[in-house]
């Protein structure tokens, strides 16, 4: 068998897939509004998956991928209502994987219950909040999350603070209401890609890194020109009935044509202020996608 991604046999002789992240959407919307945001949440997209969704998605590649690393993410993950279920059944389906949650911080008060859910799977779990910017005024609204933060890290929860503002590149432009990007080289574009290590599980398939696999997911009055919807449409991604050939040079894929959705070099820019102001309220997943 000709493979590209790591692998080990199991005693049964099939094989199973090492990778070092994968990640899942537990919600697709935000509270804030990052520009330029990877995963299009700053669009305003309001949906996300069920529990069920997101178990049955995982349970279909269990036997096959290994991921050292199981990221819950979005969008904002602790707008789903069942995060705590998500984060239980990820732990029970990838038994060998250390469970990331990551989360901008506003909402934690919402779900107390993960003290003692992240105390239960103690050395396995971690919660990573990214802080999304350093002014006074994002930060005096982020004094109370950094309280609720030390009184959970007191009680022993393993919580990583990251400050993602930093370093904040630009994916795509917004031209008023539609949508540009940047056309880039996709060997350039694959070569300083931060979201390499990315690789999506979203409705049951695995998709190359976030700018793929949600490409669509933002409101109807967001466009983008037929160049771009058409070269997102032409990218297909993988099924759970694959061979492990086709797992192995999925896992293995380097540059494809639809990196041109990317910048050829990264472009720093000042990130600004995320806040946006209250929207509609929340739905569940009903994905506009074609696939
Ligand atoms: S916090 Fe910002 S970067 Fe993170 S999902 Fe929301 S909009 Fe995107
Ligand atoms: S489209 Fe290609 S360059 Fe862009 S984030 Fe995905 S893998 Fe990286």
């Amino acid at each position: 068998m000709e493979t590209h991604g790591a692998y080990v046999a199991t005693n049964e002789g099939s094989a199973v897939f090492e990778t070092y992240n994968l990640e899942i959407h537990a919600w697709h919307g935000c509270n804030l509004a990052c520009e330029s945001c990877a995963h299009y949440s700053s669009l305003g997209f309001r949906g996300g998956p069920t529990a069920e969704m997101c178990e049955n998605w995982m349970e279909l590649w269990a036997a096959r991928l290994r991921p050292r690393i199981f990221s819950i993410l979005g969008g904002e993950p602790t707008l789903n209502r069942d995060l705590e279920r998500i984060i239980r059944s990820a732990a029970r389906i990838f038994p060998d994987s250390a469970i990331r949650i990551v989360s901008n911080g506003f909402l934690l008060g919402k779900h107390p219950g993960l003290v003692s859910l992240l105390s239960e799977l103690r050395g396995r779990a971690h919660l990573e909040i990214s802080v999304h910017h350093g002014s006074e005024e994002f930060q005096s609204r982020f004094r109370p999350v950094m309280e609720l933060v030390k009184q959970w890290q007191a009680s022993g929860t393993d919580i990583r603070m990251r400050l993602a503002s930093t370093a904040w590149t630009r994916r795509y432009k917004m031209n008023g209401n539609q949508i540009d990007f940047p056309d880039g080289d996709p060997v350039s574009a694959w070569s300083s890609c931060y979201g390499k290590g990315c690789k999506q599980l979203y409705m049951g398939h695995l998709w190359k890194c976030a700018p793929i696999a949600y490409f669509g997911l933002w409101p109807s009055n967001v466009s983008v020109e037929p160049v771009w919807q058409n070269l997102a449409d032409s990218y297909t991604p993988l099924l759970a009935d694959c061979s492990d050939d086709e797992l192995g040079s999925f896992l293995g894929c380097r540059e494809e044509a639809v990196c041109r959705l990317c910048p050829s070099q990264l472009e720093k820019f000042e990130l600004p202020i995320p806040f946006r102001s209250p929207g509609v309220a929340s739905e569940n997943d009903q994905s506009r996608r074609r696939r």
